[in-house]
């Protein structure tokens, strides 16, 4: 793919491991992630600030957990507002079901939090002065993306109205190009529909005056109004409503349409001290790309797939992206594994984001789904539903599921205890050097295994041959939560992939990890078989969970 203002006239090229795309939350998060593996990466940015306008403001726990792979989690906790979940209304805001959100969910954060998204995005790049490997050129848009013969990517890009391209070459290039990036059609990856385009108004206040609220998500199930309302702040409130065709509120009529739309939570009066910070509308739409990599260059966040907000998920699936593809970018650029690893980040997350905006959709449906008495129908079935034990809670676990079977997530249903695989290993407080900590902290960056039982020498060989630390679940003082994950999943020993997913088992009695004929030959490198300049080999924790490793 070409630029119209393509010259001959190069600079360059250098050659770096990861040229990305794009420094929103996603591409920045990833940069942080593979510079805490050592590998440097520069970010192009055609703009030279956050984008400012009102975006996501609710996260979970997973994602919490991603930020602090990517060493951001104390900054980010000072800026979260834990939340109590979400609520369906009706038209008359009465709750017709509720999913509570628990303050302690299995990452070790709150399972719901409310946060501001440009403000996250400037402490993700204040984070990058601490890695000599992150470098963000901003005001400089990328115009081609070009796979070569040998491997590499050259990358076109120019900065500022300058009419020379400059060039970098890199090893791999991630497209965090949002929505309407570039990345995706280089790759030739086309959208796939799962059909939901509706135009919203987003408008984040703030006020001082009192708003009849819940500390959660709320949304409003009338077809007549789809809204949802929720508190971000001590003072900051966040409404997103369904505007009918017609309707805008940007015209003469836009302030008194504004007030007729808060009244029910602000009543018509009370508009003391009523600031409206930002106010945008968007087209929310429901996509996936149908392919996610082509070579070397790769698409996530909202380059690889599109979500109404409606669960507060589109962020969150973008991390997980980033998350997912950067230890195993670091496995193939740092210690030579095999190339096809990389295909495991499609096959793992699609399906995963698939299934995330299904539920978004899914929600959306549940508010506007039809004004005919048998919407309303559904809507009573569903409020009945949502009060039998274990359905709001089996909703809110369903979120984020498993990831789907492939080479690295086995599943065989006659083993026992294959069911931990894919899944994410929870995250208690553990006490190390008398010091109390998140279990990651700990861990460090690479793989682990987490053992209740002495491991044998087959497990210890296959912990060798990945670099994994054994560390046995006792010494870690976490009031038993690992030990009682590991009997509940009948398995003596869970090894960990550097993403905290499970990748394989040693199921209670077999002693062994049944599956390592799969992912060994993905995983498993010569020792010092870096490939190429520019990464520096993953640093370890140095604390007594090094003193814990049972060999
Ligand atoms: C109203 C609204 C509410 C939302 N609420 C939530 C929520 O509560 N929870 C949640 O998880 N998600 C939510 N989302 C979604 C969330 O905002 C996005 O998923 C997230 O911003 C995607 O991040 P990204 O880094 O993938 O893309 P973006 O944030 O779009 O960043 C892409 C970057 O790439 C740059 N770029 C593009 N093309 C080029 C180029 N050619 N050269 C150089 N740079 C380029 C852009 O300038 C931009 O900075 C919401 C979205 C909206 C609109």
């Amino acid at each position: 793919m070409r630029g119209p203002n393509t010259t001959d006239s190069a600079v360059g090229p250098v050659t770096v491991p990861v040229v990305i795309v794009g420094a929103g939350p996603v591409g920045v998060t990833a940069a942080l992630l593979l510079a805490r593996r050592g590998i440097r990466s520069v970010v192009l940015e055609r703009h030279h600030d956050v984008y400012p306008l009102p975006r996501a403001v609710a996260t979970d726990d997973e994602s919490c957990r991603i930020l602090q792979a990517a060493g951001v989690h104390r900054q980010f906790t000072a800026i979260c507002r834990p939340a109590n979940g979400l609520r369906l209304l009706d038209a008359r805001h009465r709750v017709i079901a509720e999913f509570p959100r628990s303050q302690n969910g299995h990452h070790g954060y709150p399972q719901t939090g409310m946060f501001d998204q440009p403000e996250l995005e400037r402490l993700l790049r204040a984070e990058f002065a601490r890695y000599e490997e992150c470098e963000l050129r901003c005001g400089a848009e990328v115009f081609d993306i070009e796979q070569r013969a040998d491997g590499v990517v050259r990358v076109a890009y120019r900065r500022g109205d300058g009419e020379t391209l400059e060039y970098l070459n890199a090893h791999a290039v991630l497209g965090c190009d949002g929505a309407n990036g570039i990345t995706r059609a280089s790759i030739g990856a086309r959208w796939e529909d799962l059909h939901f385009e509706e135009t919203w108004t987003v408008v984040d206040v703030r006020t001082r005056a009192h708003v009849r609220c819940w500390e959660g998500v709320d949304q409003v199930c009338d077809p007549h109004r789809p809204a949802t309302f929720m508190r971000v702040g001590a003072d900051r409130y966040r409404w997103e409503f369904r505007l009918r065709a017609g309707e805008c509120l940007d015209g003469p009529d836009g302030a008194a349409l504004l007030r007729e739309l808060l009244s029910p939570w602000l009543g018509t009066d009370r508009r003391d001290g009523f600031e409206v910070l930002r106010r945008a509308e968007y087209t929310f739409r429901a996509r996936v790309a149908d392919r996610w990599r082509r070579g070397r260059v790769f698409v996530l966040g909202d380059a690889a797939h599109l979500t109404p907000p409606f669960v507060g998920q589109g962020l969150c699936a973008g991390l997980r992206d980033a998350y997912n593809l950067t230890w195993k970018l670091a496995r193939v650029l740092q210690h030579g594994a095999d190339g096809a690893l990389l295909d495991t980040y499609e096959a793992e997350r699609k399906p995963h984001a698939r299934h995330v905006i299904r539920l978004a959709v899914a929600a959306g449906w549940a508010m506007t789904g039809g004004q005919d008495r048998a919407a309303a129908l559904r809507r009573t079935l569903m409020s009945l539903a949502c009060r039998l034990p274990g359905v709001t809670q089996a909703a809110s676990r369903d979120l984020s599921p498993a990831l789907g079977a492939g080479p690295l997530v086995r599943r065989r249903a006659r083993i026992r205890g294959r069911r931990l695989v894919g899944t994410y290993c929870p995250q208690p407080f553990v006490w190390i050097d008398g010091l109390q900590t998140w279990l990651d902290e700990a861990l460090g960056d690479g793989f682990t295994v987490l053992t209740a039982v002495p491991p044998n020498p087959a497990v210890i060989a296959l912990a060798d041959a990945l670099d994994a630390r054994i560390i046995d679940v006792r010494v870690l003082q976490d009031d038993g939560v690992l030990g009682g994950w590991l009997r509940a999943g009948r398995a003596d020993a869970a090894l960990l992939r550097p993403d905290r997913v499970v990748l394989d088992i040693v199921p209670a009695a077999v002693g062994t990890f049944t599956d390592a004929a799969t992912w060994a030959p993905l995983l498993c490198t010569a020792p010092g078989a870096a490939e190429i300049e520019g990464t520096r080999p993953e640093t370890k924790p140095t604390t007594a969970v090094a003193s814990a490793r049972v060999s």
